[in-house]
């Protein structure tokens, strides 16, 4: 009787298609990159990456934001919170930040992403240069005194589990291509210095 096939990268081979990356961002005429905001739960990820979209948008930048929460409910909605689910949800948002920036686009990944290696194996899967780690710095106890969704209220009162920081590691970026402090700036000045940076890199016109 036959096998089934599996699905493994040693039987399917890559279909070669006739347009690349290359000529998807020359029509769409920008340069691809992933931001990938990393940070404690309300650190203010999703606040500056938000921001930061903005920004670009009105500047005529084709992008498109992924959101750790919002992935949640979708592409990973059969994930939970433990170290193994976590690394799936890691590699599931970093190729699908890929295939984006494949198609020219800037993405924004605002994603916890607590593990340093996880984070490393993310910026592999990207083109050369085009990982941007972002890390959004905020300490512990601001991030429970904001509490914007109520969940430091929850895991500190023991009713949720593996949350980032308590029960389950962050690995702070020991080198991040930007950090953002949020104790000293607010969040549309922070929003700034990431655009200047991307200003910087040839990313998004001078002016
Ligand atoms: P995350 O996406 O990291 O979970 P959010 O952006 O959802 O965090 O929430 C961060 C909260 O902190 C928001 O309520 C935001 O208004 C607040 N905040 C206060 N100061 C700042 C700052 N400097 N930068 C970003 N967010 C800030």
């Amino acid at each position: 009787m036959a096998e089934d096939i599996p699905l493994r990268s040693n039987v399917i081979q890559w279909q070669k298609t006739t347009l690349n990356r290359t000529d998807h961002a020359r029509l769409m005429g920008q340069k691809p990159a992933v931001l990938w905001f990393t940070g404690l739960s309300a650190s203010g990820k999703s606040t500056i990456a938000n921001l930061v979209q903005v920004r670009l948008h009105a500047a005529g930048i084709k992008t498109f934001l992924l959101d750790g929460d919002n992935l949640r409910h979708g592409l990973s909605s059969d994930l939970g919170f433990s170290a193994s689910d976590r690394v799936e949800n890691m590699r599931r948002v970093s190729e699908v930040a890929r295939l984006m920036s494949d198609a020219g686009l800037i993405v924004l990944v605002a994603f916890i992403s607590p593990f340093g290696s996880e984070r490393e194996a993310a910026r592999a899967r990207m083109a050369d240069g085009e990982f941007i780690e972002i890390f959004v710095d905020t300490s512990f106890e601001e991030c429970a005194r904001r509490d914007p969704k109520g969940l430091y209220r929850r895991a500190l009162a023991g009713e949720l589990s593996n949350f980032t920081g308590l029960d389950s590691p962050y690995e702070a970026p020991s080198s991040p291509d930007i950090h953002l402090k949020t104790a000293l700036t607010g969040a549309e000045a922070l929003a700034d210095e990431v655009v200047d940076h991307l200003k910087n890199r040839g990313l998004v016109p001078h002016g």
